[in-house]
């Protein structure tokens, strides 16, 4: 089989016979037996254990990205999330037996989990494979159709996902349109049931609007400003490192990232060294030269990264090479809320310090601004993590390190307010692609019990 060419895109007028072909086979009720469903997801965790290096090689050409990141961050979780579903799947779609108060007894009932149709899955660049085949577990798992969406930033992996999509999994039910704003637009007008989408906040709104059309279910997973408190009494060596590593892998492009940090100025002067010792060890002192460094996806992005680098504030890093996209780990000190790196995600290298005098002065500054997709707290305490919790809204909160909370697929992932909308992973990916029908058996020998009901409505019957 020949691979795609990372430029092809899919004719818009070839849209239109894909939906066709898929409504017909959901219509035939193939995704709807277990065993289909278990063997479509041994067929992808079977694809992102043979296909993985040539995943990695994919992802590298696309934006630098070392092979080991594709190969733990996508493919293993990817895997990982295969495996929990397989292993749960007879528990999630088996149907919800309801006891219920006496009123009720004599009803038979239970809640149905059942397939929403077509689904459209629409990915972002930056873990081009995590962030598209991560929904399909769901989707797969609760019986359903989907088309795939990828990214057109990151095109070499658009490419080789459908090349293997197509190879590995039922093309009747699963299809990758390759494109950008044009075959999206097209897919959102398409016959879909649900759309599951990752991305920016901006196009999240373009997305459910297209939604809110058609009244069907989105899960939006945007991104956001996922700000770090730390504390006086926090392990600040353990800190540094973990920072250091949420901050750099991918090259910042995590929508979980650390993007800012929150402490006073005496916790900032010795969490410094141990960031900036921690990169020296990870990239050495050349970190352009690294195979371990990944970088910026385009020039586009590069040039936005870069402007909002302020070189007065820069306390390490700072270097740029534009001919390869490279921007070397860097911090800034005493960022205010005002400074252009404070005003959008920074999706890059890029780790400003912001003074607080305190846990209450932190609080305030992270409820002045969006709900973010994290919150990170570093603390010896766990009372004042608590606080911070109870005081604050984010997506998810990790204590004493970043990005972990991902990892668990028993735990939901996702935002709230302008971070995302709806959870996944696990059990809740397999709820977000399923309708909870409920179905009640009423049995015939009630009708004598029924009779208050029916009229004419006498003052005997309505005696309550
Ligand atoms: P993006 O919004 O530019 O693109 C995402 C998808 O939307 C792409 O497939 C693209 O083709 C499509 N798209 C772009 N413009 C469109 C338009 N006008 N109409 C319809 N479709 C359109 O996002 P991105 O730059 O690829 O990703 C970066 C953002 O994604 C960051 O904010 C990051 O935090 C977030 N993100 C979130 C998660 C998460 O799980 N919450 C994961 C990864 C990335």
């Amino acid at each position: 089989m020949s691979t795609t060419s990372a430029t092809t895109e899919t004719p818009l007028d070839a849209i239109e016979s894909i939906f066709k072909d898929l409504r017909q086979t959901f219509n035939s009720g193939k995704t709807k037996p277990l065993t289909w469903r278990r063997q479509q997801l041994e067929r992808l965790y079977e694809m992102c254990d043979k296909e993985k290096d040539a995943f990695g090689a994919a992802a590298n050409t696309d934006f630098h990205r070392p092979n080991s990141e594709t190969l733990i961050f996508d493919c293993g979780s990817i895997r990982n999330e295969c495996t929990h579903a397989l292993n749960h799947l007879d528990e999630w779609a088996s149907d919800e037996k309801i006891s219920d108060a006496l009123a009720y007894a004599t009803l038979d009932k239970y809640v149905h989990p059942e397939p929403l149709g077509i689904a459209l899955i629409i990915g972002a660049w930056n873990y081009p494979f995590l962030v598209t085949l991560t929904p399909l577990i769901g989707a797969i798992a609760a019986g359903n159709c989907a088309i795939l969406k990828p990214s057109e930033l990151a095109p070499h992996s658009a490419a080789i996902m459908a090349t293997m999509v197509a190879r590995y999994l039922d093309p009747s039910c699963f299809r990758v349109v390759l494109g950008g704003v044009d075959q999206t637009q097209a897919l959102l007008k398409g016959d879909i049931d649900k759309v599951f989408y990752t991305g920016s906040t901006a196009v999240g709104k373009i997305v459910m609007k297209a939604a809110a059309d058609k009244m069907i279910p989105v899960t939006l997973e945007c991104g956001g400003k996922s700000p770090v408190f730390v504390a006086d009494d926090a392990n600040l060596e353990i800190c540094g490192r973990r920072l250091a590593w949420g901050k750099t892998i991918n090259c910042g492009q995590t929508c979980l990232a650390p993007d800012y940090v929150l402490c006073s100025k005496a916790t900032e002067s010795r969490l410094i060294p141990y960031v900036t010792k921690a990169w020296q060890e990870f990239y050495t002192t050349n970190p352009a030269n690294s195979d371990s460094y990944c970088h910026i996806v385009n020039s586009r992005h590069f040039d936005r990264v870069k402007r909002l680098i302020n070189q007065d504030k820069v306390v390490h890093g700072g270097q740029t090479d534009s001919n390869q996209n490279f921007i070397a780990p860097t911090i800034m000190s005493d960022v205010t809320a005002d400074d252009n790196v404070m005003q959008e995600e920074i999706f890059g290298p890029l780790l400003p310090f912001i003074t607080v005098r305190d846990e209450q002065e932190a609080i305030r500054f992270i409820n002045s601004r969006d709900k973010p997709l994290a919150l990170y707290v570093f603390s010896s305490n766990k009372d004042l993590a608590k606080r911070v919790i109870n005081a604050t809204s984010a997506g998810s909160t990790c204590v004493n390190d970043v990005i972990f909370q991902i990892a668990p697929p028993s735990l939901p992932f996702g935002g709230v307010g302008a971070s995302g909308l709806g959870a996944y992973h696990g059990k809740y990916s397999f709820d977000a692609f399923s309708h909870r029908r409920t179905v009640v058996y009423a049995p015939n020998w009630t009708e004598v019990l029924l009779v208050q009901r029916n009229p004419p409505y006498t003052a005997k019957k309505t005696a309550f």
